[in-house]
């Protein structure tokens, strides 16, 4: 159904399923406020599904539910299909990174009484959104030894929470004055963490107790903030939002909200015609690169080692298995804002409630940079989400020239697969707390397992 209010489409019972599927959705974004936390929870319900390591087979048949990681952040789950590989696959593509600041290699000082933790903000943010908010730290701290110290501070509710200041009204005369865009600067971005200085101590005395805290508390020393990975994010749950509950407000919906209905997707998926892929990359919100981005040859290397699992190891049958399979870049799309709506040409924009939106190409300036799906691709998706009754909307990223955006979609089209974005709409996208309709969440699910099933 194209472009309907998908509310419409439930009975009243039926608002249980989607309010159930919300529930874990929330769970899953309340828990997995990084990359690798999100890749522990898919690996947890992946397990509970059937999926096993790869590790654990010596070959694999059709049926089968095997899952890979990649160093703690990336996540691939197949089902084996009863076509060869080689016929290709039905992948669904997720991002798990979502903006935030992350500390610097050096980040602790003092000043003024206070200790401080310097940042360097990761993605796209306005970083105006980012001040005077209970935040959390989040991350990992490797030992010289090789040990990982898990570090949450902020997430449970008896924990303190840091933030970041912002100046008075009272004395903004100056700051007003200065476009959105400078209002907090890049380097402002710093994290007040404490005020009580170190008894006997003369100088730094505040910034000597939180190391001594940190000892005590996680055995950290100063320096081992030279190999740590701690993110600063919003603290909090996932919370209902809407007198009537139908959305949900939370940190991350991009993209961890496509990443969860694609991996619900695949978990739901029993002996499928071709093979089942779920993939979930980082390092999309700063290009994709790097080893744990989807430019990394961790996906072309593991569809390597399930051919190999399958008796052929052929390079031949590397090229044809990824130029004959099909996915969907699950990202999410902008959602038509009542208080913005300018932005949008409004016959090609997404609205929250329509369902899962296509987005046929992303971009800026002339589309550059985007994958332009086919046609041809397009109607057969058309096809099968009518044939299905999912309601589809389909929309491009504001007025031409507005701005724009990208994804992994043509990253993926580069092995010469059909790829197009498709994802769910999303309020305040990138702000510290983004919003989705939980009818949304719902009909994603079902339309990315339709897609594994039946295209
Ligand atoms: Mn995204
Ligand atoms: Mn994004």
């Amino acid at each position: 159904m194209y472009a309907k209010n998908a509310w419409e489409k439930y009975t009243d019972n039926q608002y249980k399923d989607i309010m159930a599927f919300n529930e874990g959705y929330k769970d899953f974004i309340t828990k997995g406020k990084t990359e690798r936390a999100c890749v522990s929870e898919a690996i947890l319900l992946a397990k509970k599904a059937g999926f096993k390591d790869i590790k654990d087979f010596d070959s694999l048949k059709a049926g089968d539910k095997v899952y890979i990681t990649n160093k703690e952040k990336n996540i691939a789950l197949f089902v084996m299909g009863e076509k060869p590989l080689t016929d290709g696959m039905r992948i669904l593509g997720a991002h798990i990174d979502s903006p935030r600041m992350d500390l610097k290699q050096n980040p602790l000082y003092e000043s003024e009484g206070f200790a401080l933790l310097d940042t360097h903000y990761y993605g796209g943010v306005k970083k105006y959104q980012w001040v005077t908010l209970p935040l959390s730290l989040v991350g990992v701290v490797v030992k010289k030894d090789g040990t990982v110290l898990n570090i949450s501070i902020g997430e449970n509710e008896d924990d303190p929470v840091v933030g970041i200041t912002d100046l008075l009204i009272h004395l903004s005369a100056d700051q007003l004055q200065k476009t959105a865009a400078k209002v907090i600067e890049g380097e402002a971005l710093d994290v007040n963490i404490g005020s009580i200085p170190l008894k006997d101590e003369e100088k730094n005395a505040v910034k000597a107790n939180i190391l001594q805290l940190l000892k005590d508390t996680y055995d950290i020393e100063e320096e081992d903030f030279l190999s740590a990975e701690i993110e600063v994010v919003p603290s909090g749950k996932a919370r209902d939002f809407g007198l009537d509950r139908s959305m949900v407000m939370g940190y991350g919906h991009d993209d961890r909200v496509c990443a969860y209905t694609s991996l619900m997707a695949i978990l739901d998926i029993e002996n499928p015609q071709y093979t089942s892929c779920c993939i979930l990359v980082d390092k999309e919100e700063i290009g994709s690169v790097g080893a744990t981005g989807a430019q990394s040859l961790f996906f072309e290397n593991t569809v390597a080692e399930l051919l190999h699992l399958c008796h052929d190891d052929s390079f031949l049958s590397l090229r044809h298995t990824l130029a004959n399979s099909m996915m969907l870049s699950s990202d999410v799309s902008a959602g038509v804002d009542p208080l913005f709506k300018e932005v949008n040409d409004m016959k090609n924009a997404a609205f929250l409630g329509h369902g899962i939106v296509f987005n046929k190409y992303t971009g800026s300036r002339g589309k550059s940079g985007s994958n332009d799906a086919m046609p041809e691709y397009m109607a057969r998706l058309r096809k099968i989400m009518d044939e299905e009754n999912i309601y589809f909307q389909t929309a491009e990223l504001g007025k031409v020239d507005q701005g724009g955006g990208g994804t992994i979609a043509y990253i993926l089209g580069n092995y010469n697969m059909n790829v197009i974005d498709a994802g769910i709409a999303v309020l305040n996208m990138h702000a510290p707390f983004e919003i989705v309709s939980k009818v949304d969440v719902y009909e994603g699910y079902l339309a990315y397992k339709v897609f594994l099933q039946k295209a």
